[in-house]
């Protein structure tokens, strides 16, 4: 199971050496529930690109003694899956929906691709963030509701309430191919 994490630093303190970073101690296991301390049980590593820049990072991986399962940490700024930052994404697909040229070197083909899964998400997004209290009016046009929604989408985790978003499987993993 993979559990977004609010890294506490900027990815590249992080990626210099985790070390840098305290991780968090889980009294619980989100799989199987068991009232039990979760292990440490090492890291994996994978690329992230942030900001054009390529990391190799290493994930922080937990065992539970009582299912024997893993719980890996995925610092928010990733998605599963996707080698670029979500902040890039959204900066892509902002300057994308409003007829800009996207900021970075993106290929025509991953534009595409992001534009096409976060339209397919719209609605499922749009939701939870109703759900959590979102009331600002959306306009009409789909492009201009992507633009809003990705706006909204980037400003967050600064939000007070992104405690409670991160528990949120939509918001975490907006990008993901299904909820
Ligand atoms: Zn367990």
């Amino acid at each position: 199971m993979q559990i977004s994490w609010l890294l506490p630093v900027e990815p590249s303190v992080y990626a210099a050496d985790v070390k840098n970073v305290t991780f968090p101690v889980f009294e619980e296991c989100p799989i199987c529930k068991s009232l039990v301390r979760l292990q440490r049980h090492g890291f994996y590593p994978r690329y992230a690109v942030v900001w054009g820049i390529a990391y190799l990072i290493k994930i922080c991986r937990y065992l539970c003694p009582s299912c024997q399962r893993t719980v890996s940490l995925l610092p928010l700024f990733l998605f599963c899956h996707f080698q670029h930052d979500r902040e890039s994404i959204l900066a892509c697909l902002r300057a994308f929906f409003s007829g800009k040229k996207p900021p970075g070197a993106f290929s025509r083909q991953l534009v595409s691709f992001w534009r096409r899964r976060f339209i397919t998400n719209l609605p499922a997004i749009i939701s939870a963030l109703r759900e959590r209290g979102w009331l600002s009016a959306l306009p009409g046009g789909e492009k201009e509701k992507a633009i809003k929604v990705a706006e909204r989408l980037s400003f967050w985790p600064s939000d007070p309430t992104s405690k409670v978003n991160l528990e949120n499987r939509v918001l975490a993993n907006f990008m993901a191919l299904s909820f």
